[in-house]
């Protein structure tokens, strides 16, 4: 594994660790972290005999509840595949995935679909707006889909949070990239999910749109209790985050607790030797 696969945006930075993680919990206090989602050891395989790739080579992680974790490795090491599996969006083909200790590979398709509306957010890279639907539409689109009432002050507050307060009647061809994951981070929240799932959400986005949806992850990590799991390639992103796990051809190689841009580039640095 080289160096370079991983560092797609070397720069260090500084980091927004400083002003955000006091306010998390400490593991080490009361009973510990509980679980918003784990994986059990996750195997995804893909393809047969010499097509066949392991995309994940049997990981077992937890996720914790109000906490931000970062997850890196290289091109290929399996980020998404983990990702879309924790998430239900996937199935593994071993090992099980639990979201607030619910075995997602237990339910039918009637529940798992319900647990995915109701309990999960993702935030997908490309955005994955419904191009025909406002700004507002698309956020409220969740809550419309499960039938159930827009919780209005919630939705004031996200707009507000995200700044995108007069984008609201636009359509995404309408909005800049930063504006539209704005919008598809709201989208993800607005049912209030126990963990919200995002993979490389600043990967489309100019530097000022993505120190601002970091900044915008970490404060509702920070002030909201959320619990996220994100997937980045640049450390300055890492550095938002409580903890970073890396991942290396599909296995669970490292991880650290309160990241600085330049630990996880270091470790990134030693793992690619
Ligand atoms: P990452 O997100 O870290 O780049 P992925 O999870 O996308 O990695 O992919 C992990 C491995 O699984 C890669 O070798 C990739 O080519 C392979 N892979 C992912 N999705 C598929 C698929 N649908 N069919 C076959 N191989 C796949």
């Amino acid at each position: 594994m080289r160096a370079s696969v991983w560092n797609k945006s070397p720069d260090p930075g500084t980091g927004g660790r400083s002003a955000v993680v006091t306010a998390v919990g400490d593991p080490a206090g009361g009973a510990g972290p509980v679980p918003a989602a784990q994986g059990i050891d996750l195997v995804k395989t893909y393809g047969t005999g010499p097509a066949e790739v392991h995309a994940l080579a049997g990981v077992t992680v937890t996720f914790e509840k109000g906490r931000f974790t970062a997850v890196m490795g290289p091109s290929g090491s399996g980020k998404s595949t983990l990702m879309h599996c924790m998430a239900g969006l996937d199935q593994p083909t071993s090992g099980r995935s639990l979201i607030a200790g619910m075995d997602l590979t237990s339910l039918d398709d009637t529940r798992l679909s319900e647990l995915r509306r109701d309990r999960v957010g993702f935030v997908f890279q490309s955005f994955n707006l419904i191009p025909t639907l406002t700004a507002a539409e698309n956020i409220t689109l969740p809550a419309d889909l499960a039938g159930r009432k827009v919780d209005r002050d919630w939705f004031d507050h996200l707009v507000i949070q995200l700044g995108i307060g007069k984008r609201l009647r636009h359509r995404p061809a309408e909005m800049s990239g930063g504006q539209q994951q704005r919008v598809a981070c709201a989208r993800a929240l607005i049912n209030r999910p126990d963990l919200v799932f995002a993979d490389e959400p600043t990967g489309n986005l100019d530097s000022n749109a993505s120190a601002e949806l970091l900044a915008f992850l970490r404060r509702s990590v920070t002030e909201m209790g959320q619990s996220i799991v994100m997937v980045t390639h640049d450390p300055h992103g890492a550095s938002f985050a409580d903890r970073v796990v890396f991942l290396a051809d599909g296995r669970v190689v490292a991880e650290i607790g309160k990241p600085t841009a330049d630990s996880v580039l270091e470790r990134m640095r030693t793992l690619g030797a």
